[in-house]
C-alpha cells in the first residue's frame, strides 16, 4: 500500500507541508522513495515531565518536534532513522496509559497515545515500516540500545547511595548507560559507550563497575564497544549541561485543546489522491 504512494502527488504535497511547518529549523524531508505514512501529537516522557510532541511516520524515517502553532508551526525536529528503532509496549500505570518505548542505540524514551486504539495503530504502523526496510536492506536490527532516562521526579534521592537528597545545588545527573537519577558523587566516572557518543559519557559507579568487569571478561570481541574514562577530579559541573534533554525546554504552546486523532495515509478507501491526479500517477 505504501509503494502506491510512492510516486504520489498527494504524497509529494504532504511531505512539502511537513516541510514548510518546520521551516528553516528542520532539514529537507523530500527524498526519493520516501513516504509519509502517518502523523499526529504523541505524549512524550520529557526529563522533566511529558510533553506534547508533534510525530511524523515516514516509511524510513521518524520525525519529530515541539509545536509552536498546532499544524502550522513545528521546530527542534529530531530525525530517527526507523532501522535503528526498536518498539517495546508499555504497560499502562497510573496516568501514564498506552504507551511504549522508542529505542535506538542513540537515544530511547516512552511516548503515549491518547487511546489504546491509537497506541496500536501508530505501534502497528512503526513496526511495519521497520520490517519492511529490514527485509529490503538484509540489515540486522541493533541489539544494543541506549537506557531510557527516569524522570527527575521520580527520584528525590539518589538512585545509587539512596542517601543524596536533591536540591538547587545537588542536582540530578543521569547515568548514560542505565538511565538512573544520580547525584554528583555517585557518577563521577565517565565511560565511552559506542552506540550514543564518541565522548566520554557519564555513568553512576555501579554500572562503571560493571563496564569495567565486561571489559575484564577474556571472551569478549576484539571491538568492545566500551571504553572506560579517567575520572576529572569531583566530577561537579563540568558537563551538567549535557544531561539536559536537548527537546525538553520552551513550550510556547499548552497544546491541551482537542484531541486530533493521528492520521495515516494510504490503508483506507478514502484516500484523495483518486481525485486529482496526473498521467504520471496512473502507471500504477
Ligand atoms: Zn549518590
Ligand atoms: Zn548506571
Amino acid at each position: 500500500m505504501v509503494d502506491r504512494l510512492v510516486n504520489s502527488e498527494a504524497n509529494a504535497r504532504r511531505i512539502a507541508m511537513v516541510e514548510s511547518c518546520f521551516g528553516s529549523s528542520g532539514q529537507p524531508l523530500a527524498e526519493q522513495g520516501r513516504v509519509l505514512v502517518g502523523e499526529g501529537v504523541l505524549t512524550k516522557m520529557c526529563r522533566k515531565k511529558p510533553k506534547a510532541r508533534q510525530f511524523f511516520l515516514f516509511n524510513d524515517i521518524l520525525v519529530y518536534g515541539n509545536i509552536v502553532i498546532n499544524k502550522k508551526k513545528y521546530n527542534k525536529q529530531h530525525v530517527i532513522p526507523l532501522e535503528e528503532v526498536k518498539l517495546e509496549s508499555l504497560k499502562d500505570e497510573g496516568q501514564y496509559r498506552n504507551g511504549w518505548l522508542i529505542r535506538t542505540a542513540s537515544k530511547s524514551f516512552a511516548v503515549y497515545a491518547a487511546t489504546a486504539t491509537e497506541k496500536e495503530e501508530w505501534m502497528a504502523h512503526i513496526e511495519k515500516c521497520i520490517e519492511d526496510l529490514l527485509r529490503k536492506s538484509g540489515k540486522q536490527p541493533p541489539s544494543e540500545h541506549a537506557a531510557v532516562w527516569v524522570p527527575d521526579n521520580e527520584a528525590a534521592i539518589c538512585m545509587h547511595c539512596k542517601k543524596t537528597q536533591f536540591t538547587v545545588l545537588n542536582r540530578r545527573h543521569h547515568c548514560r548507560k542505565c538511565g538512573s537519577v544520580v547525584c554528583g558523587p555517585c557518577s563521577s566516572k565517565r565511560y565511552i559507550l559506542r552506540g550514543q557518543s564518541d565522548k566520554p559519557l557519564r555513568v553512576c559507579l555501579q554500572c562503571y563497575d560493571e563496564l569495567n568487569r565486561e571489559r575484564a571478561r577474556p571472551n569478549l570481541p576484539p571491538t568492545a564497544n566500551t571504553t572506560p574514562v579517567k575520572t576529572d577530579a569531583a566530577g561537579s559541573g563540568g558537563d551538567s549541561s549535557a544531561d539536559e534533554d536537548s527537546d525538553d525546554d520552551d513550550d510556547r504552546v499548552n497544546a491541551e485543546e482537542k484531541h486530533d486523532e493521528p492520521k495515516f495515509y494510504g490503508d483506507s478507501d478514502k484516500t484523495e489522491e483518486t481525485n486529482n491526479h496526473s498521467s504520471k500517477d496512473s502507471t500504477k
